[in-house]
């Protein structure tokens, strides 16, 4: 039997957390805080500890401090999404805001901010393991192709192409793009698009949407710069043009 199908449903699973973290007084509390929460833990002292344990720990979440020893927090999470889906929080220090926006931008679900409570960080996991496609088994997911403009979407096997040839997408830039090509023509706004790809319980800033948007156009557009396809309309939200 495969592994997946003896998998249970993480609502009667112990949840297993991997956390990437190099500060003692941090590891600790964590290790305490988490476990009296109902999670397991482990830990991992530097980027390179974390991914050499990452397989064999096979998280249910990832819990990644940006500034770590040997490997960085963006760089465990690049190498992280070239294998997995996992959930991953990143934690910063507060001045790190650009890096946070690049940590989002190559795949991390959201973030936390040094000093953070324990209550706000485990609202964070919770949520990010609600949104989690493996969690929402109700999840209403249309399987039909669509094609619109010079784009063509495969939401049952999540491929994208552009004038026939495959690019990839994240999950969140596919939920993205499939929302607003459902709805050529029409504007959805900043807060529906927010909603509906990253849950209405999503506590993170709006930068998040601008840079998906833009990783979109980059990927999309024949000019980035001078978008046709996704049209931003200014103080609303953005429009899927069609024609
Ligand atoms: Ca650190």
């Amino acid at each position: 039997m495969g592994k997946k199908q003896q998998k249970k449903s993480k609502h009667e699973q112990v949840i297993k957390v991997l956390v990437v973290e190099d500060e003692d007084s941090f590891v600790e509390a964590l290790t305490i805080g988490l476990k009296h929460e109902g999670f397991t833990v482990t830990i991992a002292r530097d980027g390179a500890e974390a991914l050499e344990i990452f397989d064999q720990a096979d998280p249910d979440l990832v819990l990644l401090d940006l500034m770590l020893p040997l490997v960085s927090g963006l760089d465990v999470c690049r190498e992280i999404r070239t294998k997995s889906n996992v959930p991953i929080i990143m934690v910063t220090a507060k001045g790190e805001e650009i890096d946070t926006v690049v940590g989002l931008e190559i795949g991390a679900d959201d973030y936390v901010v040094k000093p953070y409570r324990l209550r706000e960080l485990v609202a964070r996991m919770r949520a990010v393991l609600r949104r989690h496609p493996e969690e929402s088994e109700n999840e209403e997911i249309s399987r039909e192709v669509i094609e619109r403009a010079n784009v063509r979407l495969e939401p049952s096997t999540r491929r994208a192409f552009v004038l026939g040839e495959e690019i990839h997408l994240r999950r969140k830039e596919f939920e993205l793009l499939r929302l607003l090509m459902e709805n050529p023509g029409r504007v959805l706004t900043r807060q529906t698009l927010i909603d509906q790809v990253w849950g209405d319980d999503y506590v993170g800033d709006t930068k998040t949407l601008d840079v998906h948007i833009m990783r979109l156009r980059n990927r999309i557009e024949t000019d980035p710069k001078e978008p046709s396809v996704i049209t931003t309309i200014r103080g609303v939200g953005y429009r899927f043009d069609a024609n």
